[in-house]
């Protein structure tokens, strides 16, 4: 029996690709595709998993929705507040929820690599993060940039909400040792560029990865979809779907 999802979100540019991208696999099927306005408990009795990529607010409804019906449900949807995420935590305590701000194996390698490189470059190197998206993206930074700048500030035993410092301007003064620079660059059809830049006086490391298609995303998401339905109730990320959470703990 193919697994029946429920993409949340449908007419979005993301919905469109997991759509699509379902299509051409035999172990799922779109039970239903619900947007802005639809009946989703209506659609939610039709279906096994539900596909989140729509907008911070709506997500939180959604999570509780899917831990009342005891229904798996991978999340997309990115730039929640704290609040917004202790809620939605709370909810795999009875699904399994994968909650993800980047599900592409390129960008979840990119994770490892900003994490050993800290540690290899020490606290004399300066961390600047910087993202680019289309014209149209609404949360800023990206999920992806945060999670980055969360891993440099775990590595370096700093906080993202005290030491992450978004954009530059007016006489700010000098950089500080601990600050993690934040900068989000916004135009055309970019699907998703990050950089996690390195400095120190005499040289520079740079990791970049770019994205050039939405479907790297959307062959995640149904990847995980179909991982968490075998999986016991809990919060798991794209990690724990591509089996890298040990491999990180490597020293
Ligand atoms: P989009 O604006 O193209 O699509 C969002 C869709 O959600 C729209 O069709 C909108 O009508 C719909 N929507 C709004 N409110 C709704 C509601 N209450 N119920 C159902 N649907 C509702 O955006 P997008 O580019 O597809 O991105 C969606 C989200 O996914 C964003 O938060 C984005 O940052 C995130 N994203 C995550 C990844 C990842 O790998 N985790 C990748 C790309 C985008």
């Amino acid at each position: 029996m193919p697994l029946r999802l429920l993409i949340n979100g449908a007419k979005g540019r993301m919905g469109q690709a997991l759509i699509a991208c379902a299509a051409s696999d035999s172990a799922l099927a779109i039970g239903a595709q619900v947007d802005d306005g639809d009946d989703f408990a209506a659609a939610l009795s039709l279906c096994d998993a539900v596909i989140d990529f729509t907008h911070a607010s709506v997500t939180q409804s959604v999570a509780e929705a899917c831990a009342d019906a005891g229904k798996p449900l991978v999340i997309g949807t990115t730039g929640h507040d704290d609040a917004q995420r202790a809620a939605i935590a709370a909810c795999s305590t009875r699904i399994p929820l994968v909650f993800a701000p980047n599900f592409s194996v390129g960008v979840n390698t990119l994770f490892w690599l900003t994490q050993k490189a800290a540690e290899i470059l020490g606290a004399d190197f300066d961390l600047e993060v910087v993202e680019m998206h289309h014209r149209l993206k609404k949360d800023s930074p990206s999920g992806t940039a945060r999670r980055l700048a969360e891993i440099l500030a775990e590595a370096r035993d700093l906080s993202y909400a005290k030491d992450v410092r978004h954009g530059r301007e007016g006489m700010v003064g000098e950089r500080t040792k601990t600050e993690i620079g934040m900068h989000a660059v916004r135009g055309g059809d970019v699907v998703g560029d990050h950089t996690v830049i390195y400095a120190n006086v005499g040289e520079r490391l740079e990791l970049t990865h770019k994205a050039s298609s939405r479907d790297t995303f959307a062959n995640g998401a149904l990847r995980a979809a179909k991982w968490a339905r075998s999986q016991p109730a809990g919060l798991y990320d794209m990690q724990d779907v591509l089996g890298l959470r040990g491999a990180i703990d490597l020293s």
